[in-house]
């Protein structure tokens, strides 16, 4: 018989407290290397420029971000199938948490994917928000300046970011939502909100697999993932996510497109593995079967 860890259990609580129960965990966008972080070798000023050569139709300041003296863009990027070709929009977000790299790479290799002919792109609409987390994505943080954390603040829009975020939501009415993140856990998941159907949830997993990466087959909370890859939503979800918003006054972007009833995929790679090409693999994999789901409208 395996005991309960005890001596776990405060350390647990703490970081939960930390992570989901705090408004303002840090003073300001301070390095979190508490959970085994493998940072990749991003640099905010290579991806700016990569952003700007990278063949976007259009490109928008969300908003202007400033800190220490610095002003930083969170852009709006558009990329695919142009409005009157596209069967659907599909909005992606970049960087909410600034020390998760691998979105961000991602968001760079997604436009020139959507941009090569013959892809699932023709047929799509993009909308790329990157970097959501600017001030976070420059100083290795997943807060922001003011040290909050961004995929909280869906309740009452504190940030500037998060205001940035359902601007473009707003102005995009997007079909679906996937937002890059990652985490502690083996392998890689995915959320989903009470929007996603199960045959997207298969399609994310299978594409997840297929790409090379890993399915985790527990969440970072510690729940046995059914399928393994997918984390969707039950009724005790629901229950808790409600006393989240009521209690707490927090949300992430989940719930948001929820509110909608418009379905958003938040993407999570293991940031402790050190192969940055696999956790990068995933994100598009990711990003292309729900392009793919729309494609079938
Ligand atoms: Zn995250």
């Amino acid at each position: 018989m395996q005991l309960l860890p005890l001596r776990e259990l405060p350390q647990k609580l703490r970081l939960f407290a930390k992570y989901h129960l705090t408004h303002q965990p840090a003073r300001g966008p301070v390095a979190d290397d508490e959970l085994g972080h493998a940072l990749l070798p991003f640099d905010l000023a290579a991806h700016y420029r990569a952003l700007e050569h990278a063949p976007a139709r259009e490109r928008n300041e969300l908003a202007v971000v400033s800190y220490g003296g610095v002003d930083y863009p969170i852009l709006a990027l558009a990329g695919g199938a142009a409005p009157p070709r596209a069967r659907a929009r599909l909005l992606v977000l970049a960087g909410v948490h600034g020390n998760e790299h691998a979105g961000l790479f991602a968001a760079e290799r997604l436009l020139e994917e959507a941009a090569r002919p013959g892809s699932v792109y023709d047929h799509i609409e993009l909308c790329v928000v990157s970097p959501v987390n600017p001030v976070g994505a420059a100083h290795g943080s997943r807060y922001n300046g003011d040290g909050r954390d961004i995929n909280r603040d869906f309740v009452r829009l504190h940030t500037r970011e998060g205001r940035a975020v359902m601007r473009a939501y707003q102005r995009f009415r997007p079909h679906c939502v996937v937002s890059l993140h990652e985490g502690p856990q083996q392998g890689t998941f995915v959320f989903g909100n009470s929007a996603v159907d199960d045959e997207l949830a298969e399609r994310l997993t299978r594409a997840i697999a297929e790409s090379g990466a890993p399915l985790a087959a527990h969440d970072y909370f510690g729940r046995t993932l059914h399928p393994p890859g997918y984390a969707g939503q039950s009724r005790a979800t629901v229950a808790l996510l409600w006393l989240w918003r009521q209690l707490i006054g927090m949300a992430a972007t989940a719930e948001l497109a929820g509110r909608d009833h418009v379905a958003e995929l938040t993407v999570e790679t293991p940031w402790r593995l050190d192969d940055a090409e696999q956790r990068i693999a995933a994100q598009l994999a990711a990003v292309r079967a729900a392009a793919e789901h729309l494609a079938r409208r």
